[in-house]
């Protein structure tokens, strides 16, 4: 008797530097492959809760991803929709500030949110947006994930602390969840005007050449409207080049999930 297993993808949006594009890449992402004809849950981690007001869902919601990880509700009633069908989210809550602490003393603290994902079923991909740090949220991202996608910001200082996640990443790989791969470094604000901005691209594709994501995310303020009317980029503004390079991204996500090998990253942060 053999049985079709239709598998989730778990997908973290990690980096510990604030302000790189996490999570517009978590929503416009999301709400992509939504529009490919995903079923995808967005989970925010962060305990600012970005990803959660930018979908137009309250932050203090009564069930939130808190009660999941540090208390001992299930997953399914910490689900909320949101305005785009397809694209359901659990929420982060204002309690989050103290997830990080109250999570220490816990059983199995950093299997906290794979566990609660293990008998997850209705999506196609889930897409967990991680808080600015490598704490304990982030390794519960991280161990419950199949693979990380790491937004860089096309900046002067693109490059620094990047070893230091890849290193996280890798650590977490020998020991809490060895499947655990870097899917793609997606290149964000990128101005094609900007010298600075082209170099970084240049050299962050010269570091990591088979990791970067070919569809980089332009510099677009239309990206940085669309959280203040709680709508992904593909709805509050369809036709623009950030909801079409999203829309790009999503394909080649898609793409690289389906083609995976895994990466041995002991050469990659070297
Ligand atoms: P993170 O989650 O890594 O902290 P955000 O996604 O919140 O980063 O982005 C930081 C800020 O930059 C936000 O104000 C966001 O609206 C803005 N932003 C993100 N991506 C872009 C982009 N491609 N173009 C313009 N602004 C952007
Ligand atoms: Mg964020």
């Amino acid at each position: 008797m053999f049985h079709v297993c239709h598998a989730v993808n778990v997908l973290a949006i990690s980096n510990q530097k604030g302000g790189v594009g996490k999570t517009t890449t978590a929503i416009s992402l999301a709400a992509a492959l939504v529009e490919k004809g995903s079923r995808v849950l967005l989970i925010d981690l962060d305990p600012q809760g970005n990803a959660t007001s930018g979908l137009g869902v309250g932050k203090d919601q009564p069930r939130s991803i808190y009660g999941v990880l540090v208390g001992d509700e299930g997953l399914g009633e910490a689900i909320h929709p949101t305005g785009v069908v397809g694209l359901d989210l659990i929420p982060s809550s204002p309690e989050m500030a103290g997830a990080e602490v109250e999570l220490v003393p816990l059983m199995a603290r950093e299997f906290r949110l794979r566990d609660a994902l293990q008998h997850q079923k209705g999506y196609d991909t889930v897409l967990i947006d991680c808080p600015p740090s490598l704490g304990l949220l982030t390794v519960n991202a991280l161990a419950a994930a199949d693979a990380v996608l790491v937004p860089v910001q096309c900046e002067y200082y693109a490059l620094e602390g990047l070893a230091q996640l890849l290193a996280t990443i890798d650590a977490v790989r020998q020991r809490l969840n060895a499947k655990l791969e870097v899917l793609a470094i997606v290149l964000t604000m990128e101005d094609r005007r900007n010298r600075l901005s082209m170099q970084v691209t240049e050299e962050v594709i010269r570091h990591f050449p088979e990791l970067v994501a070919r569809v980089r995310i332009p510099r677009a303020v239309r990206l940085a409207e669309a959280p203040s009317h709680g709508q992904p980029i593909n709805v509050y503004d369809p036709g623009s080049r950030a909801a079409q390079a999203y829309g790009d991204l999503a394909q080649e996500i898609s793409m690289r999930l389906a083609s995976r090998v895994p990466i041995v990253l002991g050469g990659v942060g070297a």
